[in-house]
């Protein structure tokens, strides 16, 4: 009899040892990080001379190939019109797309080909080995309200419609959406002030474009204490940026528990940046970078998508996101 325990026991072991070793090994053969691209996003520029420019994506990937990372940029076949129209209809409205096509049938094309970028990256992450995602794509679209016109170089908002592709095609609940660009990301403020299900933190200079971003904008209704407004001023350096992110970040999200997390990262908190007065250098980034993909493996087993928003000195913005993506690419 005790033998025959002895031996159940020996068994057991050895079940769970090999699921372990088996788990491990699987963990371990996960990609971490891919950059997801388009020469798509070579085209459209809103004048000449204008800041927010093609090669804004051009630098990135030469960048990007220059730190012989160029094994990660996958660059995605842009093909789904109508069924990403479908998906920008559930932020947008009719009227605006409809102008926008009308108006800027390019930009329309290009904001259209940055969301199919953006929800191509959930699907990866959902469906295959890679752990998380940064989309190099443009225009931005944290300012895309419903106005039918640009907004702040924005046509469509492509973290929160990702955000709703999120929750209606994989069902899940909790959106984390972090905006550590140097502008406040008021039309993702807008889109989810009473919503509960979507956690948005945004730290910015909130007396910049566009002037909104208020600390004291909390959300409304159900949503109220899911808007989170953080006023960091001109010459913001590394550890002031850091320790909101410590103090003001971790805390609201252990309570929340996200599911998956967005970022809405735009490098022109960056130092010297012609639109920005911060200093953040890339070494900040970096740190942010850590803390939010500390947040990850924590809550949703290290699912992050994270989305090029503004950015315009074009070697800063490019040294700032090879940073971010050096980072993301570690392993755990
Ligand atoms: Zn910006």
């Amino acid at each position: 009899m005790k033998t025959k325990r002895k031996l159940v026991k020996y068994l057991v072991s050895l079940i769970i040892l090999v699921f372990y070793r088996f788990n491990t090994k699987a963990k371990e053969n996960k990609i971490n990080t891919k950059v997801l691209s388009d020469k798509i996003f070579f085209k459209h520029k809103i004048s000449k001379d204008h800041p927010e420019t093609p090669d804004r994506i051009k630098y990135i990937i030469n960048y990007l190939n220059k730190s012989k990372l160029n094994h990660l940029i996958e660059n995605v076949d842009i093909n789904s019109g109508n069924i990403i129209e479908n998906w920008i209809k559930e932020i947008h409205s009719n009227n605006h797309i409809k102008n926008i096509k009308e108006m800027e049938p390019l930009a329309h094309k290009v904001s259209s080909a940055a969301v199919e970028i953006c929800i191509k990256g959930v699907d990866m992450i959902f469906n295959s080995d890679v752990r998380n995602i940064f989309c190099a794509v443009r225009p931005p679209g944290h300012h895309a309200l419903n106005t039918g016109k640009e907004e702040g170089f924005c046509y469509y908002n492509h973290v929160a419609i990702t955000a709703k592709y999120i929750q209606k095609k994989y069902l899940i609940d909790r959106i984390l959406i972090v905006d550590w660009d140097y502008h406040h990301g008021n039309s993702t403020e807008y889109f989810f002030y009473d919503d509960p299900s979507v956690l948005f933190f945004s730290s910015h200079d909130q007396y910049a474009y566009p002037g909104t971003g208020s600390p004291l904008k909390k959300g409304k209704k159900r949503g109220l204490g899911y808007n989170i407004n953080v006023h960091l001023p001109c010459n913001t350096t590394d550890k002031q940026i850091i320790d909101v992110y410590k103090k003001k970040l971790l805390p609201i999200v252990k309570k929340f528990k996200p599911e998956f997390i967005l970022i809405s990262a735009g490098f022109d908190s960056r130092v010297d940046d012609p639109l920005g007065c911060y200093k953040v250098t890339d070494n900040g980034f970096r740190e942010l970078t850590k803390i939010v993909l500390n947040i990850a493996n924590k809550f949703c087993d290290g699912k992050l998508l994270s989305i090029l928003e503004g950015g315009y000195n074009l070697d800063g913005n490019a040294s700032a996101a090879v940073a971010h993506i050096k980072e993301l690419n570690k392993k755990i």
